[in-house]
């Protein structure tokens, strides 16, 4: 409809991003999508489901009712939760068919009492420490392997630094990286057979392609876009941002030298000038940071600043300079217009985030407006 504010999701750009990232990846390592955050703000249900025509049937969330709603809207393949369920849900868990991850040994012998057989990827946390179980506690953690109501299809850890490319940063990832191997040739030697392997996000592939893995859980490098730009990995991929943001013009107006506007009258215009209230807010995840001058937008193919405070709803520009703007025009927030172009990085950057913050942040009001060919 593109009536008042929307993300124009270009699927095009989401299968040629899966492919050319699964082509970084060894032969019989899979694309392990990562769609929780509704698909990090472009819709968990639509993008699960077009990466599936191109072959992808892996996907990750990070909570119980994202695997859920990913299932009511009949998407097939395995959806492993990374995140930690109440036992209240396990019984959703078995009804939809979902696999999760056993964030500690303790928790794995919780899954295993539930008493219906249930599919689990174990986590080992390798110095992190967020999820997982110890990466030294192997007796433990070939325990969960001996639960008989525990199906164990994989085996998993994350990297805490694998966009820093630093000598620092390297030998953290490597130091975590060994004490992975190093619990899985343990476990190799007691006889175990191992499960599906992974460790890497987005930035691990980028960084460290070369590691063996039976998945890659990939999220943000999906939707065409890094953490930062300035981002330096081993690895340059043709990424194409999959989002824009657009909203509209839902007035212009005139005002004189001295008048202010918006809440808390924190602009004051310096001469006569016309403005446009664009139909967007903070509601809808365009950061109130970015008010009075932190941030611009297109309209018209041509840059206009945020001026004043941006509202739950709408945000007020300045377009003194731009001729002819007019009520229902479209502004772009993220993305092209005419030779002009703004960044998710950018606008992450200019309200002090990353881009994996600023699209998960998406509100529910945007609507998606999808493109393909
Ligand atoms: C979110 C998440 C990912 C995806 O990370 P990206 O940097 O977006 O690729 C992978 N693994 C885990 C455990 C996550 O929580």
């Amino acid at each position: 409809m593109k009536s008042r504010a929307w993300a124009e999701i270009n699927l095009n750009h989401l299968r040629h991003n899966a492919k050319v990232l699964k082509k970084l990846l060894p032969p019989k390592c899979e694309v392990m999508a990562v769609v929780k955050a509704n698909a990090y703000g472009h819709g968990d249900a639509v993008v699960a489901k077009e990466l599936n025509l191109i072959g992808i049937s892996a996907f990750a969330v990070a909570a119980i009712r994202e695997g859920v709603h990913l299932r009511r809207q009949g998407i097939t393949g395995e959806i492993l939760i990374l995140g930690y369920t109440s036992p209240e849900e396990f019984a959703d868990l078995v009804r939809y068919d979902l696999t999760q991850t056993v964030v500690d040994c303790e928790y794995g012998k919780l899954l295993d009492q539930y008493g219906r057989k249930i599919k689990v990827h174990v986590k080992i946390d390798t110095g992190m420490h967020r999820l997982g179980e110890d990466y030294q506690n192997v007796r433990g953690i070939a325990g969960m392997f001996a639960c008989k109501n525990l199906s164990v299809e994989g085996i998993f850890t994350h990297l805490g630094m694998a966009d820093d490319s630093s000598p620092a940063g390297m030998n953290f990832s490597r130091f975590q990286i060994d004490n992975f191997y190093g619990v899985l040739a343990q476990l190799r030697d007691w006889g175990y057979d191992l499960p599906n392997v992974h460790i890497q996000s987005s930035y691990g592939v980028l960084n460290f392609p070369e590691l063996q893995c039976d998945y890659a859980r990939i999220g943000i490098a999906l939707y065409g876009v890094l953490s930062t730009a300035e981002d330096q990995t081993k690895l340059s991929v043709d990424l194409r941002p999959v989002l824009s943001l657009k909203a509209r013009v839902a007035l212009t107006k005139e005002i004189g030298a001295g008048e202010t506007v918006g809440y808390g009258c924190r602009f004051t215009a310096p001469y006569d000038m016309t403005i446009a209230v664009v139909s967007i807010g903070y509601a809808d995840g365009f950061p109130r940071c970015l008010s009075c001058g932190g941030g611009y937008v297109l309209v018209k193919g041509k840059k206009a600043p945020v001026i004043g405070r941006i509202c739950m709803d709408q945000l007020m520009i300045d377009c003194s300079g731009i001729p002819d703007v007019r009520q229902n025009d479209i502004v772009t927030l993220i993305g092209e217009d005419g030779t002009e172009r703004i960044t998710a990085e950018q606008v992450a950057k200019q309200a002090g985030t990353i881009t994996n913050e600023l699209c998960s942040r998406l509100g529910n009001r945007l609507e998606r407006v999808y493109v393909s060919d």
